[in-house]
């Protein structure tokens, strides 16, 4: 179970991520990777995650994202232009918009 202090440490903690390269396919049973991170956490996607942009627009998409120091891909809502793969600048937001895809989810697609 999550204790209260752990849910506390999300919401307080900040991590730094940027765009992972290379897209994956959408896991069945979903409509899309937002979908997917609204599913798993439980919670609509209000804005892009990126605290540097903050905006709440009407399009987000879920962005696989690398976070500083950790292995594994991590999902995150993001607005498109924090999403463009031409944006390589290191993101910032709160430990608990990210969304840590198993590894078996993350299968690579061209489109
Ligand atoms: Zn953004």
């Amino acid at each position: 179970m999550r204790s209260i202090i752990d849910l506390f440490k999300q919401v307080n903690e900040k991590v730094t991520f940027k765009n992972h390269e290379g897209r994956f396919k959408v896991p069945s049973g979903y409509d899309s990777w937002l979908d997917y991170w609204e599913q798993q956490k439980g919670r609509e996607a209000l804005k892009c995650s990126n605290l540097g942009c903050g905006k709440s627009p009407k399009v987000l998409v879920g962005g696989h994202v690398d976070v500083y120091g950790e292995s594994g891909i991590f999902l995150t809502p993001l607005c498109k232009e924090c999403n463009l793969h031409t944006n390589k600048n290191w993101m910032q937001t709160f430990r608990i918009n990210l969304l840590r895809v198993p590894e078996e989810l993350l299968i690579p697609t061209e489109y």
